[in-house]
């Protein structure tokens, strides 16, 4: 009988026919179901759509014509948050009697395979509904809606639903609860949904913790900055200490209780006009401004910057943001223009994110704060990106992209990648994807170590998975890999260039081999010493030292990376160059050091490209003292003034150890000799980048002439760099090759660990060879 109904439908309306589309990717908690619905709506389709532990599954019923626009649609007209990795579609059997289309409930019981969405900045509706005085959002500082807010900081476990978020101390009261059930509404299924009657509140604390009561928390908060103030600013993934950024005063009482000498600030300002009187700003820099990750985006400072000096001294760049949750407009708009935002915390700890620990932690540096009863369920810092050699590239990859995943080659078995010591972010390798975490920073306290050892439980959690298997830097004092090792699973240490070689390929899906050149300031070697200037060849399963830079000496260790005049002396002893009459050897202790020089003792070797940078700053008498990692190689690209010379120093290839070695003493004994006849910084600037232009270039042409290799791979915290970067790079894509830099993933050590996990996959496949030496 069911049967001849069905078929009497058939007749009755021969057009209609029934799919079946299985949706995977970040389709869940960002408003993809009533998406759905609506399009349902619109193409006259009935069915339903649900939440499965493998993403969406949506049955449409109706015109074929009708049901491929629907499809069409499904891809073109994706909600914001929402990234389609897969889309399936399936004939089925018509349903009979079908009403129209619903949502249904979460199917329960499968294994959650779904994607958490990273915090997106506040989009224009939810700005236009707290704009308007008649609105009942009207300056709630923690309005949003499905398409905006907070996601991946807010999640304690899944499925990402509000209980199993820091919203669940908030009830919805019936306006909300009714907007949170209604397909048609913005804020359907919008976990962090809320209002003035029912979710979160601002308060002002002063040092002692008391709450400074005003009728208005953000006027007053406002006042406190304008009056040269410095707040600490709950956000979205932890606080900020905030200073009105154009009060000198007040930035540097900021720099001074926060003990950061020179290490530029961010701002944050009102809107893209207000960045672009600070800043050039180009098209694409422009469009990553107002992205909705809202990163902070390094600009060009305009010459007749109106903010304090102190703000990024010595530095031709600034770091800008613009507002990215509703209170950071408000803050603004009732604020002044432009406010420093630095993450809230010690140095090198990481961010504070809780009430109780920003009160006991920044007691000694905020004078008020403004904060609210929203926990932060994981601490999230700024991202920061750069315009470099033709795209805008990551320099810290962490709030708005963590957690969404990096498309991997190959599918594999579940992979921790652990990361370095500095930059650190770890990496999930599961099935065809890598998740990488959010910024965690550098691995050098106990504090770091915890929030290391929970974002990796909590990876692990909200991925449904257990890596097989861990995998560290072979550096052995390296907190990550005591972490590695404490955990009672199986582990493989990964030489850290080759690491940053298979991070490179991982992220452009190319198998390798390739050439690589890997710069950066150090990273263990197979040997126990210090590398950082190498050219290997491989892929993520093994690959050859082809070549370095020349090894030198790093009088006192790890004293010389601060200060970089003692790595100026032992390579100019190194050279057989003396260095009386240059600046480098006028430092206190500087006979000391030659002493030790000529002995022979406590001095470690070292190829790293980045001392490199802090010798010839120092040489060249530009900087004998660096007050933060990287500072003497940005100001010696700075000096160049943007512009490489046509003519370099003398270098050479020297084969040793079954490698060859990039020969610098000829380099160095010019630039001494030079500086000695009165070149200034700007000049040894030029000619030094257009040396290393050449030498790594030759380098790379050796290395292709021996493999037929094309393709080569950079990598490393050397590859910020601009002026050298886009030299090279148009040097060898000229020469016909084809170059890999980094982009979804930051260059510098917070990209390594994905290089981990793929080697850590061709471990357990047994295809695993390290480094190995060159026997060409
Ligand atoms: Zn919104
Ligand atoms: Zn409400
Ligand atoms: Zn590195």
């Amino acid at each position: 009988m069911a049967d001849l109904e069905a078929r009497g439908a058939l007749s009755a309306r021969p057009k209609s026919e029934r799919r079946r589309f299985a949706v995977g990717g970040i389709v869940q908690g960002v408003g993809f179901r009533p998406f759905a619905w609506r399009l349902a709506g619109r193409f006259e389709l009935t069915g339903f759509v649900r939440n499965t532990g493998s993403g969406v599954v949506i049955e449409v019923e109706g015109e074929p014509d009708n049901l491929d626009r629907f499809e069409a649609a499904l891809r073109d007209e994706a909600p914001p948050l929402a990234r389609i990795a897969s889309l399936v579609r399936q004939e089925i059997a018509l349903v009979e009697g079908e009403p129209g289309f619903v949502i249904l409930e979460s199917s329960s019981g499968e294994s959650m395979q779904t994607l958490i969405s990273p915090d997106i900045a506040v989009c224009a509706a939810c700005l236009r509904d707290i704009a308007d005085s008649a609105n009942r959002r009207y300056r709630y500082a923690f309005t949003n809606c499905t398409d905006c807010g907070p996601r991946y900081t807010i999640v304690e476990r899944i499925p990402y639903d509000r209980p199993f978020t820091t919203m669940k101390g908030f009830s919805l009261c019936p306006e909300c609860q009714r907007e949170y059930g209604d397909p048609a509404d913005r804020r359907f299924h919008a976990q962090p949904n809320a209002c003035p009657v029912c979710g979160p509140k601002l308060e002002l604390r002063d040092v002692s913790g008391l709450r400074l009561e005003f009728d208005d928390e953000i006027l007053a908060a406002g006042e406190l900055l304008s009056g040269g103030k410095i707040l600490a600013i709950k956000g979205v993934g932890g606080f900020h200490l905030a200073v009105d950024a154009s009060n000198e005063e007040a930035v540097q009482r900021l720099r001074s209780r926060k003990g950061r000498e020179e290490k530029p600030f961010a701002v944050m300002v009102r809107d893209l006009a207000a960045a672009r009187e600070l800043c050039e700003i180009g098209a694409d820099e422009e469009v990553a401004l107002a992205s909705p990750q809202a990163p902070i985006v390094l600009l060009r400072k305009r010459a007749d910057l109106r903010l304090a000096a102190s703000i990024a001294p010595g530095n031709d760049r600034l770091g800008v943001m613009l507002p990215y949750s509703p209170l950071h407009f408000l803050l603004l708009r009732e604020g002044p223009e432009a406010l420093v935002m630095t993450s809230a915390n010690f140095s090198e700890e990481p961010l504070v994110a809780d009430n109780a620990e920003a009160l006991e932690r920044l007691a000694g540096i905020a004078d008020a704060f403004l904060m609210h009863d929203r926990p932060i369920a994981r601490r999230c810092d700024d991202s920061v990106v750069v315009q470099l050699a033709g795209a805008v590239r990551m320099i810290r990859r962490s709030r708005g992209y963590a957690p969404a995943p990096i498309r991997l080659l190959e599918s594999g078995p579940p992979v921790l990648g652990t990361g370095g010591e500095l930059k650190n972010a770890l990496c999930l390798a599961k099935g065809g994807e890598a998740f990488m975490s959010q910024h965690i920073g550098d691995m050098k306290n106990y504090e770091a170590y915890r929030h290391f050892d929970d974002v990796a439980a909590h990876m692990q959690r909200i991925f449904r998975t257990e890596a097989e298997l861990l995998v560290h830097d072979l550096h052995p004092a390296y907190m990550t890999t005591r972490w590695a090792l404490e955990q009672g699973k199986p582990t493989l240490g990964v030489q850290h260039h080759h690491a940053h070689l298979a991070s490179c390929l991982a992220e452009h899906r190319h198998s390798g081999p390739a050439i690589g050149l890997m710069l950066d300031g150090v990273g263990y070697g197979t040997d126990d010493t210090a590398w950082g200037g190498e050219v290997l060849i491989g892929d993520a399963a093994g690959a050859v030292r082809f070549a370095s830079l020349e090894p030198m000496p790093l009088p006192g260790g790890d004293a010389a990376v601060r200060q970089v005049w003692r790595t100026a002396l032992g390579w100019l002893h190194r050279s057989g160059v003396s260095p009386e009459g240059l600046e480098c050897f006028r430092q206190p202790q500087a006979a000391q050091v030659l002493e030790m020089l000529d002995k022979g003792v406590g001095t470690a070797e070292s190829s790293g490209c980045g001392r490199l940078f802090d010798a010839v700053a120092s040489v060249s008498g530009l900087r004998h003292e660096a007050h933060y990692e990287g500072q003497a190689a940005i100001e010696l690209m700075q000096a160049a003034g943007g512009r490489i010379a046509d003519a370099g120093y003398s270098f050479g290839f020297e084969r040793q150890h079954g490698r060859w070695l990039m020969l610098l003493s000829p380099m160095l004994r010019e630039i001494a000799a030079a500086v000695r006849a009165g070149a200034g910084a700007t000049e040894v600037a030029q000619r030094f980048h257009r040396t290393l232009v050449g030498m790594l270039a030759e380098a790379a042409h050796m290395a292709s002439h021996e493999t037929g290799l094309k393709t080569i791979a950079l990598s490393g915290g050397v590859f910020q760099n601009q002026l050298l970067t886009e030299a090279l790079a148009h040097n060898l894509e000229s020469n016909g090759y084809k170059v890999l830099m980094h982009e979804q993933l930051p260059t510098n050590d917070g990209g390594i660990s994905l290089g981990q996990a793929v080697i850590g996959r061709e471990f357990l496949r047994g295809r695993y060879k390290g480094i190995m030496n060159c026997e060409l």
